[in-house]
């Protein structure tokens, strides 16, 4: 019986130096939470792959799977680990190749990364593509084999696979800092969040619900939504606010057409103050540019105005039709698309302004006591908790 042990690939460009033992401490350490209960020992590197052992062989997939969901993985391998002797790799190499499904033509991809091994990854597919054309009576196909057979040769063992999936590569959560995103249960914010997190970026999100409003239907799909994003162990927290009071104040004491500018000026004001007693680095949204009359370039310097730190759009450039694609992938849409009340359609003017300037949100401000409001919604704030090992929870309360 030979040992099994995932074989995680990571992208290696770009990495240097300094950045990259942070990179692999990072990925091992959120690959080590990943994998918890599914499996015991100890996550170690080997010429860079990290290597995760598989306990329990009937629970590989599992396993697989875990780590498959893990930002900074670009692909894992369900491999057979062998010392490195030819007869003990041949035989590993045909377990690994009758774990496979039926199949008709096969190729060998044999590869070296320790320079004390003789054999050259040439010598290997060939020796290896022999023996399993003679044992199985499968055809040789280097163009478009049905089974792939990964060999690699490490310091002191190699391994073997045929079954390997593919992560969502990008960074591991927590090389980049700390964000805070506006999450709404709509479709684009929560595919917003995906792609910080798999820029390495811990999130915390706040989500406003138009409680007293409406019922609190939103808030209970934004913890759906954090949920399923769950397994890629980077959405650390949602804070709630109860917003449907300060919108009604809004709606009384300022322009109608300005109504849609001011609640997101007052949800950047918010988040402000959340990202600095968090730590947090930039705010986050999901607008995408034109992609409805309130996201204009002019209103986005009018909600923009309000805050000192970065507010980054990671899908400003995108088309709703891609945004709906990485929705499905990675499990939001369903939950995006059920009915629910938005606050941001609470009392809607009908003609909102689609090129509000600074200026005017100012005077539109004039007769609201924007301090006393932020204060009002963060002492009505509540949290919830989900699974992110990188995640550094806050000292203090906020003020
Ligand atoms: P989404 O699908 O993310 O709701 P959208 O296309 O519906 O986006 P808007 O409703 O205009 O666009 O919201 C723009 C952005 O403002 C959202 O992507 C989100 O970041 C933030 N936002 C809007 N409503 C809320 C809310 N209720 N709570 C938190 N953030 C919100
Ligand atoms: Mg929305």
């Amino acid at each position: 019986m030979f040992e099994r042990a995932a074989l995680v690939h990571y992208h290696e460009i770009g990495l240097k130096g300094r950045n990259r033992a942070a990179f692999e401490r990072r990925l091992a350490a959120n690959l080590t939470a990943a994998v918890e209960g599914l499996t015991d020992g100890r996550v170690t590197r080997i010429a860079s792959r990290l290597i995760v052992p598989v306990s329990h062989s009937r629970r590989a997939g599992d396993v697989l799977a875990a780590i498959a969901r893990i930002p900074g993985v670009a692909h894992v391998s369900d491999a057979y680990v062998t010392a490195r002797e030819p007869v003990e790799m041949e035989r590993a190499a045909l377990l690994a190749v009758r774990d496979a499904d039926e199949f008709e033509t096969f190729a060998i991809e044999a590869r070296r990364s320790a320079t004390d091994y003789p054999e050259t990854s040439q010598a290997m597919n060939v020796r290896i593509g022999e023996m399993v054309r003679r044992e199985t009576g499968k055809r040789v196909d280097l163009t478009r084999p049905d089974v792939t057979l990964w060999v690699e040769v490490v310091q002191g063992a190699a391994y073997v696979a045929t079954r390997r999936m593919h992560g969502p590569g990008g960074l591991p959560v927590g090389v980049s800092g700390k964000v805070v995103a506006l999450l709404s249960a709509g479709i684009d914010s929560p595919v917003a969040c995906w792609r910080m997190l798999k820029r390495g970026a811990v999130v915390v999100a706040v989500h406003f619900s138009g409680v007293p409003h409406t019922n609190d239907l939103s808030v209970r799909l934004v913890h759906e939504i954090a949920e399923s994003l769950e397994p890629a162990l980077g959405l650390a927290r949602v804070y709630t606010v109860p917003f449907g009071d300060l919108q009604k104040e809004i709606s009384l004491l300022a322009p109608p057409d300005l109504r849609v500018v001011l609640y997101r000026r007052l949800m950047l004001r918010v988040a402000e103050r959340i990202a600095a007693f968090e730590g947090a680095e930039a705010l986050v949204t999901g607008e995408s540019l034109g992609q409805v009359a309130s996201q204009t370039l002019e209103n986005i310097a009018a909600v923009d105005a309000v805050a000192a730190i970065p507010v980054l759009r990671p899908l400003i450039g995108m088309d709703k039709l891609e945004i709906i694609a990485t929705a499905r992938v990675i499990g939001t849409y369903e939950l995006s698309t059920q009915q629910h009340a938005d606050c941001c359609t609470l009392f809607m003017p009908r003609t909102p302004h689609t090129h509000a300037t600074v200026a005017e949100c100012e005077a539109g401000e004039a007769d609201l006591d924007i301090e006393r409001m932020v204060a009002d919604a963060l002492a009505g704030m509540t949290q919830r908790d989900f699974r992110c090992p990188a995640y550094k929870p806050p000292k203090g309360q906020h003020a």
